[in-house]
């Protein structure tokens, strides 16, 4: 890779191109005179030497002329002088892009300026973004009004959130398990050395208002995989990931999927790096670049689930803070282009070594049989509550809608119970897997580690029905599943939408007004009467809806909401108590296997 030098433009010509472009719209008709040079430097907000050495340029390029004692005046534009002034004013408003390699067949493509963006000169001395004007395809109203989630707070995270308050993306929602310790410091800007202890989510987000006070901030300090509602991805435009585990990763890539966002992926090892941009629908995701092994290694780790958890929470990749930030940058970058519209290239990685400063991009080929290529259909806005809403409550929305045999899918493995496989003891639990720790699932008794009765539908036959959603492991603002072996519902806790997503940590003002429920299509008024199922006259109703109407309009493939076939059931019988639940298995959208009693390990 050859390393040409960078042209440096001083700011001189940048308001000079500034001029000249407005020449060339017509702003500044010929024969005009130029506003005073008090006026002009007030407008341009540069200094009068700054200002002078512009208009000498414009001079130089016959685009003005100075007429002694009366001031400078704008020149025709034709044939002598077109060329001088469409390169001052092209210069000037791509200044920020960088200049692509000719060596690249993957490289940036160049963008032609926007001949609609306004002319808009902005005050430098009192605008932060002012100088980002500039840039051609910088558009403010879509930076100010982005929504990003950060995915993870540690080395890449701090890089990240640091340019995204920088650039003045602004609403930045960070979202992070874990808490500073002193050797963080070596590698996050954001963190200081009294913040040990701290919830890194909580106080990286802090630091980003600080930086910009004009931003917006909102943290979770919890585990993505399990604590984060999909009602928040679903009002996301980009969500960067800036993880160090592939678990996280996956389910990061379903989330986003599942929600039709585009999502940034960094990975950074000593001195190397990686980034890739996943859209969905556009080249592989995530869970395509992953081989058989590696697929196999999660579903390995998935038939010990209480360890798996364990071993992720402990994972550690040794990074520089140097690597970080050249990852977080492009990370930021490319999230930035997604946020104005500006082409990416989904499914393909960039590699950097930082060894031999090479980097090159290569393709990621699609799976058609990828588990992850799923796009949830309409989704109903519910006034209800995780903390407030019952299992029951949710089942019978989902039964009016979907019939008698509706069922719900629950994203997360619940942990009905724990059994002593020596002492015979059973210990009811029912408490999502994210909540038991490898510890406890020792038998208090004799120590041996004891067999979980796990579940992850309610079909309306458990004992425990009357519980909260909240309490089964259901996040705020969370996206629950609902199908009755034919057709897929959707139901988002709106009702948790003013405290789960509201962007407004560390104001000092009132709470920011955020968007309502739109729609309230409960219409359920009464209890389900399911005296006699077999009977019911809404059996013969239940129909496949047009799968066009199900499907995201952005989506039109219906065939990604697929129903498995109940006899996929893997459900070993023996041993299995009387109790033991029907299982309507819908692994396709799940990261175990569909083991209901499972050998710790
Ligand atoms: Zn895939
Ligand atoms: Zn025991």
């Amino acid at each position: 890779m050859k390393i040409q030098p960078v042209k440096h433009r001083t700011l001189a010509e940048t308001v000079a191109g500034r001029l000249a472009a407005s020449m060339i719209d017509g702003n500044l008709p010929p024969g005009d005179q130029l506003p005073p040079e008090r006026v002009l430097m007030s407008q341009l907000g540069v200094s009068r030497a700054t200002l002078r050495e512009a208009l000498k340029a414009l001079e130089e390029n016959s685009l003005i002329e100075s007429r002694p004692n009366v001031g400078w005046f704008a020149r025709t534009i034709d044939e002598s002088n077109v060329t001088q002034a469409r390169e001052l004013a092209q210069s000037a408003a791509s200044h920020s892009g960088s200049p692509a390699s000719d060596e690249a067949p993957t490289g940036p493509i160049r963008l032609p300026i926007l001949p609609e963006k306004p002319i808009r000169i902005p005050n430098l001395q009192k605008d932060r973004l002012g100088t980002f004007d500039f840039i051609s395809w910088w558009e403010r109203d879509k930076v100010q009004n982005a929504k990003v989630l950060v995915v993870g707070a540690g080395a890449l995270g701090n890089e990240v959130i640091k340019n995204l308050a920088l650039m003045g993306i602004g609403n930045i929602f960070v979202v992070d398990f874990d808490r500073i310790e002193a050797a963080n410091l070596s590698r996050s800007v954001l963190f200081r050395e009294a913040d040990n202890t701290r919830s890194k989510a909580e106080v990286a987000a802090a630091r980003a208002k600080s930086i910009n006070p004009q931003v917006h901030v909102q943290y979770l300090n919890g585990d993505v995989t399990a604590q984060l509602g999909l009602g928040v991805i679903r009002r996301m435009d980009v969500v960067i990931g800036c993880l160090d585990n592939r678990e996280a990763r996956l389910a990061v890539n379903r989330f986003c999927y599942w929600m039709n966002k585009p999502w940034v992926d960094g990975a950074i090892q000593e001195l190397l790096g990686l980034v890739r941009v996943f859209v969905p629908g556009q080249g592989a995701c995530y869970e395509c670049t992953l081989n058989e092994t590696a697929l196999r290694d999660l579903s390995l780790r998935y038939s010990c689930p209480l360890l798996a958890r364990q071993n992720i929470l402990l994972g550690k990749v040794p990074t520089t803070p140097t690597i970080a930030s050249i990852i977080g940058a492009m990370q930021s970058q490319e999230a930035l282009k997604l946020i104005n519209g500006m082409p990416v290239e989904p499914g393909k990685v960039i590699h950097f070594n930082g060894m031999v400063n090479q980097m090159h991009t290569t393709a990621y080929v699609p799976r058609e049989d990828c588990e992850s290529h799923w796009t949830f259909g309409e989704v109903t806005e519910l006034p209800a509550r995780a903390e407030r809403t019952s299992l029951n409550d949710m089942l019978r929305i989902a039964r009016a809608d979907l019939g008698p045999e509706a069922f719900i899918e629950l994203d997360q493995e619940l942990v009905i119970s724990l059994e002593c496989p020596s002492c015979h003891t059973i210990e009811k639990i029912l408490r999502p897997l994210s909540e038991v720790t490898f510890e406890a699932g020792h038998c208090p008794t004799c120590g041996v580690l004891r067999d979980s009765q796990l579940t992850h539908t309610i079909t309306g036959q458990e004992d425990f029905l009357h519980r909260t959603l909240a309490s089964v492991g259901v996040p705020a603002l969370h996206i629950l599943r609902a199908q009755n072996g034919i057709e897929y519902r959707f139901y988002e806790l709106t009702g948790d939408l003013p405290e789960a997503l509201h962007f407004n940590h560390f104001e000092r003002t009132e709470p920011l007004k955020i968007d309502r429920p739109v729609k309230e299509r409960i219409r359920l008024k009464g209890p389900v009467e399911l005296k006699d199922a077999q009977k019911s006259p809404a059996r013969g109703r239940i129909r496949l809806k047009d799968e066009k109407k199900t499907a995201a309009p952005a989506q039109p493939s219906g065939g990604r909401i697929r129903i498995r076939e109940q006899s996929r059931d893997r459900l070993a019988g023996r041993g299995d108590p009387p109790t033991s639940r029907r299982r309507k298995d819908s692994s396709a959208l799940k990261l175990r296997p569909p083991a209901q009693r499972v050998k710790l390990c």
